[in-house]
């Protein structure tokens, strides 16, 4: 059987900033549940391709480095809504399983 659902309970952090996505998206005139299209939205602040801002961390802010790695995530938001981001090393192990 495959799932998108979480193995494990989301971090107060990530439920923060999921919750804050979908409320823009309610605020802009969007249903995050129902309709045929997914939404798709940034986890955090979005900078242009090779920016320092492309390459910070969406939860800690810290800069990673080329070289590094800045761990691509996916999180289902509500039913319509994914949110896409990047996590440093250290962010990424505090959220280490929701995307099993
Ligand atoms: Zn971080």
């Amino acid at each position: 059987m495959t799932t998108n659902t979480p193995l494990i309970e989301l971090t107060a952090w990530m439920r923060g900033r999921l919750a804050e996505r979908v409320a823009r998206l309610i605020d802009a005139g969007h249903d995050p549940h129902t309709g045929p299209d997914l939404i798709i939205t940034p986890l955090g602040t979005t900078g242009e391709p090779g920016t320092r801002a492309d390459r910070s961390c969406d939860r800690c802010g810290r800069f990673v480095s080329q070289g590094c790695i800045l761990y691509m995530i996916t999180v289902q938001a509500a039913p319509r809504v994914l949110c896409v981001g990047g996590l440093c090393g250290a962010c990424r192990r505090l959220e280490d399983g929701w995307q099993a």
